[in-house]
């Protein structure tokens, strides 16, 4: 037969179990808190960072100089005939298989438009470093001009969270700091899905982000609240749907190089 009656060092220990999880409901509900970006006002310097992990090391062949077959290449070992600055050639210094932000002459756009796609970039910080916060290696992936994933030296440079390297800026902090230090290279693997909009504009879907940095998962599927904004809430406004890529001259010598790109509407041979 069995007895459903606890001994006395069972039964304390259960009340233990449950005072425990009773304790820690409130640090779970905090870590929630943390982690629901509406929660929180744009660019709060307050807002919880994410924990740091190690990238890793390269294994192997560096995978930087493969590139997959259907992919468009943006950037390899040649010129930026591929890029714009407000519609003219692009005015950004180009050395020996890489090309870097020249301050104050503008972002660079692609002379091709895109909607949903999958983009790998790689970029460097200075080096050394120079300045903090978001005034240290700071530019920036902006898809289709509006949606932008950070790009900043956020090596041991502290910043808010939703500002900091591969952040979705104003809104989404990464999932962990992935980051490694000025002058090393660094990669964005990135799947976009561009929002889409009804025939009288009303947004149908947003746009939808998924990034790895440094091969590290950073957004898993994030969903954005509109454009891009610095300290403020954008609305949805309809537009194209296909529109140029734009990286940011945010001031600062930031590099480039690699830079592929997969149409996930049209298939396109590589180039
Ligand atoms: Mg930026």
């Amino acid at each position: 037969m069995v007895t459903t009656t606890l001994p006395r060092s069972a039964a304390s220990v259960l009340s233990l179990i449950v005072a425990s999880v009773l304790t820690a409901a409130p640090a779970c509900a905090q870590q929630q808190d943390a982690r629901a970006p509406r929660e929180w006002a744009p660019n709060d310097p307050t807002r919880p960072r994410p924990p740091i992990v190690d990238p890793g090391r390269p294994l192997g062949a560096d995978p930087a100089g493969r590139v997959p077959s259907d992919a468009i290449v943006l950037f390899g070992r040649g010129d930026l005939s591929r890029w714009t600055s407000n519609g003219e050639d692009a005015k950004w210094k180009v050395g020996d298989g890489w090309f870097e932000v020249v301050p104050g002459t503008g972002n660079l756009a692609t002379r091709d438009s895109f909607g949903d796609v999958q983009l790998h970039i790689e970029w460097a910080a200075p080096s050394p470093p120079q300045g903090t916060g978001q005034d240290r290696g700071n530019s920036g992936v902006f898809f289709m001009g509006r949606y932008e994933v950070q790009i900043l030296d956020s090596y041991m440079n502290e910043t808010y969270a939703d500002g900091q390297a591969a952040s979705l800026y104003g809104q989404h902090p990464p999932l962990v700091n992935a980051s490694r230090p000025p002058g090393e290279w660094q990669t964005y693997d990135i799947i976009f899905r561009r929002p889409r909009f009804d025939a009288d504009g009303k947004l149908i879907s947003p746009a939808i982000v998924t990034v790895f940095h440094n091969g590290v998962l950073v957004h898993d599927h994030a969903e954005m609240f509109g454009p891009t904004a610095h300290m403020a809430r954008r609305p949805y406004e309809p537009h194209p749907d296909r529109l140029p890529l734009v990286l940011q001259d945010h001031g600062q010598p930031v590099r480039f190089r690699n830079i592929w790109i997969r149409d996930l509407e049209r298939g396109e041979p590589s180039t």
